[in-house]
């Protein structure tokens, strides 16, 4: 496969030099432990078959230029094959090999180990004698430092290797173990960011993403005969709010924490518990027996909730909640399942019934979704929208550097709608396109008005996926822009993960036609998805949102505060503007002044207001 003995070659290396660091060495060939926790702890770090990043390259960049040696890795040792997450020094026809079968991998053993392996001779060396990359890949030295993240799973290993025998001295392995350490270090934090997005920061339960991924993947799993098998329950607290009002914040989060822990412990084992929101948790399942047992298991889990009150201050305080349930065959989407159950749970509360199941409102869900729908079909051409702006403020200054539009509904039938509500019902019927159209129209004659005097300001509008799939979007926008005189860098277009991730060849053209023009584009709410990094870099994006749930529960102390960081550095690495969501007391300010975000976003400066209502600040704190 791969011949570069020369490539690997250093000129000036003659001799072969016994090893020295005898002590160092395993002392007997291991086999690669393939235990579950371990690979699992590789995936989760969502690092695999991504790109490669600077973060990491640093690193190699390192190794090779302080040990002067010709190739160093950092390799992620899977079920089958090792994945190069950085390398540096592949050249030639080595240049694009990010992953060999484990045949080739010096890796391995050390993450077999858990030690460092250090060869300086592969050819004589009893584990590796008889390893492919002597033979392909020309490895005749090798110095590896297990990666060992603090859960003690070894995920992989950073190395330098050199194709002639070398004696590897003492400071060069130091230096090795430092960088090791460092790259440890990341890893580590790519956890942590990792794990952020898919849990409840408050409860540490899965968060609404993870449920709905472990919904799909029962869904995908089970036998397309059995009816029903994939059970969601929704349970939600009443009156909740009432608990916040009466002792405070921090009292109704450890209400909400020990929820949690009930919730935990009232459930089997494989069944996944998760915050979907303020008050709402869900248990996600599959097998969960016929309706009668499902209604039992809801009916628990209400009774575990219920039953014992909760302590705060001393005092007992009872809790109730409704609960809503949803079963779901193959076919269905884990999201859909666990809005029946959410709507299910909703029905619950506006009724006597403790607890409901989607059958029985099936009918007043779909007649309330129908009657949205008829309300919102026209509702812009009979005026009933508008576009409110919200302020994007350089944190600094505190000056106006641009406004976000955000759509407004007020149906005379229904009364103000949330765009929650509402843009998710356009984007099924297809409304949303000229919804989407209309706003960006708003949008622009606003900006161009707010820039007659003169300010440098940007207009951000968000971009439904649906619009993506319009095939003369970028001609709409350039036409947009024209209309009002607009230069195309003003205009920045917010999209969320899941339209990335889930983009089809179309989407992907017209994004890229947008940009052409010069428009820039946002990544809004960023961290509530399956934020794999990698694709930032196959995109082209030049904003990353950060969604507002990560700055909420900012403290000096906190893992969000390392979350920040990574985005920060990431962002930085790639050439990306970072905007903080949902400001909303300036300790958060402060806090992401200091760690190096510019921009932010949130009530602190103002909420979204109706054009007449906006001030255009031009800069000075308070
Ligand atoms: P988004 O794009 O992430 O917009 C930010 C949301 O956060 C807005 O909610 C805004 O009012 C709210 N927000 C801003 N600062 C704060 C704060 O300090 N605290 C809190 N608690 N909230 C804050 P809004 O207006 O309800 O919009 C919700 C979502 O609806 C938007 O999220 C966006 O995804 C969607 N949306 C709104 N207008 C449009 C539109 O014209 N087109 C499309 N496709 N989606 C839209
Ligand atoms: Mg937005
Ligand atoms: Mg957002």
């Amino acid at each position: 496969m791969l011949k570069n003995r020369r490539m690997l070659a250093r000129k000036d290396q003659t001799e072969i030099g016994e090893d020295r660091l005898a002590g160092r060495q395993p002392a007997a060939p291991h086999e690669v432990v393939l235990d579950g926790a371990r690979l699992a702890a590789l995936r989760d770090l969502g690092l695999l078959d991504t790109e490669a990043e600077q973060d990491f390259d640093r690193y190699t960049r390192l190794a090779t230029e302080l040990l002067g040696v010709p190739v160093s890795l950092v390799s992620l040792v899977d079920a089958d094959r090792q994945f190069f997450k950085s390398q540096c020094g592949l050249a030639g026809e080595l240049a694009d090999v990010r992953q060999t079968p484990l045949s080739h991998s010096f890796c391995r053993h050390a993450v077999a180990s858990g030690q460092p392996l250090i060869i300086a001779d592969a050819r004589e060396h009893p584990l590796v004698a008889d390893n492919l990359a002597i033979r392909d890949l020309g490895v005749i030295a090798y110095a590896g430092m297990p990666l060992v993240l603090s859960d003690g799973h070894a995920v992989g290993a950073f190395c330098a290797i050199d194709g002639v025998p070398r004696d590897w001295s003492e400071r060069e392995l130091r230096i090795l173990g430092d960088l090791a350490a460092g790259v440890i270090a990341h890893l580590e934090l790519r956890r942590a960011l990792a794990e952020q997005c898919l849990h409840d920061r408050l409860t540490g339960l899965a968060n609404r993403a993870l449920l709905s991924a472990q919904a799909d993947q029962l869904l995908h799993a089970a036998a397309p005969e059995e009816s029903e098998t994939v059970g969601a329950i929704c349970i939600g607290l009443d009156d909740f709010r009432l608990v916040n009002d009466a002792y405070g914040a921090a009292a109704a989060d450890s209400v909400l924490e020990e929820v949690g822990a009930r919730l935990r412990a009232a459930v089997r084992g494989r069944d996944l518990v998760g915050r979907l929101s303020g008050d709402v948790f869900a248990v996600v399942g599959g097998d969960m027996g016929d309706e009668a047992a499902v209604m039992r298991f809801a009916a628990r889990l209400r009774d575990t909730v219920s039953r014992i009150a909760f302590e705060i201050d001393g005092q007992l305080v009872g809790v109730t909640a409704r609960v809503g349930l949803a079963g779901a065959r193959r076919g269905t989407s884990g999201t859909d399942l666990l809005s029946a159950a959410d709507a299910a749970m909703c029905r619950a509360k506006s009724s006597s019934a403790a607890v409901r199941t989607t059958g029985e409102d099936t009918g007043d869900v779909a007649a309330a979704q129908l009657r949205l729908r008829a309300a919102l079909h026209g509702a812009v051409t009979r005026g009933e929208m508008h576009v409110a702006y919200q302020p994007i403020v350089d944190l600094e200054s505190g000056a106006h550097v641009g406004f976000e539009a955000l759509a407004r509904w007020t149906s005379p039938q229904l009364g103000v709608v949330s765009p929650i509500v509402f843009i998710p019902a356009a984007e099924r019927t297809g409304d949303i396109v000229r919804i989407g159209e209309w706003v960006l129209r708003c949008a622009c004659a606003q900006l161009a008005h707010w820039r007659r005097d003169g300010a440098e300001l940007s207009m951000s509008v968000n971009v439904s996926p649906l619009q993506l799939e319009v095939p003369d979007l970028a001609k709409v926008v350039a036409a947009t822009l024209a209309d009002y005189g607009l230069p195309a860098r003003a205009l920045v277009l917010e999209l969320t993960e899941g339209v990335l991730i889930g983009a089809g060849a179309l989407q992907v053209r017209n994004l890229q036609s947008v940009r052409e023009l010069g428009v820039r584009i946002s990544l809004d709410d960023f961290g509530t998805g399956y934020s794999a990094l990698g694709y930032l870099k196959r995109f082209p994006i030049d904003q990353v949102k950060i969604d507002r749930s990560f700055v909420e529960t900012l403290q000096a102390d906190c893992r969000d505060v390392a979350f920040v960081k990574v985005i920060l550095g990431l962002a930085e690495s790639l050439g990306l503007e970072v905007v903080a969501e949902g400001i909303e007391n300036p300790r958060q300010r402060r806090l992401l002044e200091q760690l190096g975000c510019r921009l932010g976003q949130g009530h602190l400066f103002s909420p979204p207001r109706p054009p007449a209502e906006v001030v255009v600040a031009s800069g000075s704190r308070e």
